[in-house]
């Protein structure tokens, strides 16, 4: 069962199960056939073909809702998939080495395709401890390289980042997490009429100069055949640029779980989510239980509600609802939506 928000055609971001199931979402991009996991708790809801699509799990902490489905997802890859890298907090690669400790490996070498689990740990400081466990080598641990981690930026690829911000659960670190699109750059196909040029591979070309900041005067060729014969142009980039490029900002989809409600968490979160098109956050319990989500380090739906109204969140899912809620989940979805909406 996936609850889905369509976004743009690009890309969906869906949890992974149901309001009372373990928490997680899936951000499905379509166009890469590449899908991005946050939280990894129960999985098997989502289809194999999907499953295979996951390059990069972020795991905001390792209580067992948010990361017990490793297993099944390493069950369903091994053999079949080549690669998946992890992030998670302190103390997350000898976690993850546990886990694969736990089982016996003598046959998985003879495997056709090696499976790389490449495993980064964020460590108060903004450092970032790598390494790797891989098929070939019985999922020995394998220490890589650190890196540093400027402005929560774990992942950077051409279409879009990920960035995390640290937040106190219960004397540990729970991380909260950004999907962020990078910008979209779109062609005006009647303005390149009006021109009367032609679409093709070189329009490609000027969108991958425009990202890398090119000069405005860098020549851009243009080839193509008519009836008439063969035609080339020479135009500079700045003038396509202002002609036939369209610019449109990339969304912004947060996910906030398992957190305190404390005067530091609600400082950070509102800053990180300031401005968010899309936000999944925990409402746990009613207001009325407060004193139960103090001190089980979890938000009330009003904490939720009145954080996504602080940040300017665009558009809200709450989510990990305690079972003590069930048939009952509207009244956490209305004190939220009141708090939220100022109502
Ligand atoms: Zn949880
Ligand atoms: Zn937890």
């Amino acid at each position: 069962m996936v609850f889905s928000v369509p976004m743009r055609p690009i890309f969906d971001a869906m949890l992974v199960n149901r309001t009372f199931g373990d928490p997680g979402v899936l951000i499905d991009l379509k166009f890469e056939r590449r899908a991005i996991l946050f939280d990894i708790g129960d999985v098997t809801g989502l289809p194999t073909r999907k499953l295979l699509r996951v390059s990069d799990v972020f795991v905001s902490h390792t209580h067992m809702d948010h990361f017990a489905g490793f297993d099944h997802l390493l069950r369903v890859c091994l053999g079949r998939d080549t690669a998946v890298r992890l992030y998670g907090p302190e103390k997350f690669i000898s976690q993850v080495g546990h886990k694969l400790a736990a089982y016996t490996w003598n046959l998985v070498e003879n495997y056709a395709t090696d499976y790389v689990i490449t495993v980064h740990e964020l460590g108060a400081g903004g450092h970032i401890e790598r390494a790797q466990f891989r098929s070939r080598r019985r999922f020995e641990y394998e220490a890589l390289p650190g890196t540093d981690c400027s402005d929560g930026v774990l992942l950077e690829s051409p279409s879009f980042r990920i960035r995390a911000v640290p937040l106190e659960h219960h004397a540990i670190t729970s991380l909260a997490f950004a999907f962020e699109e990078g910008v979209h750059i779109n062609i005006w196909k009647n303005r390149l009429e009006e021109l009367g040029l032609p679409t093709g591979p070189w329009l490609t070309r000027l969108k991958e100069l425009v990202r890398a900041g090119a000069p405005e005067d860098t020549p851009i060729r243009v080839r193509w055949r008519t009836r008439g014969g063969a035609h080339e142009q020479m135009i500079p980039l700045g003038k396509l640029r202002a002609s036939v490029l369209e610019f449109l900002p990339g969304q912004r989809v947060c996910y906030v779980t398992d957190v305190a409600d404390n005067p530091a968490n609600r400082e950070s979160l509102v800053a990180f989510l300031h401005g968010a098109d899309l936000l999944f956050i925990e409402a746990v319990f009613l207001d009325a239980e407060r004193e139960q989500a103090a001190r089980k380090a979890h938000l009330t739906a009003r904490a939720a509600g009145q954080m996504a109204r602080a940040a300017g969140v665009r558009a809200a899912v709450p989510f990990h609802f305690s079972p003590r809620y069930l048939g009952r989940e509207e009244d956490l979805r209305r004190e939220f939506e009141g708090a939220w909406r100022g109502g």
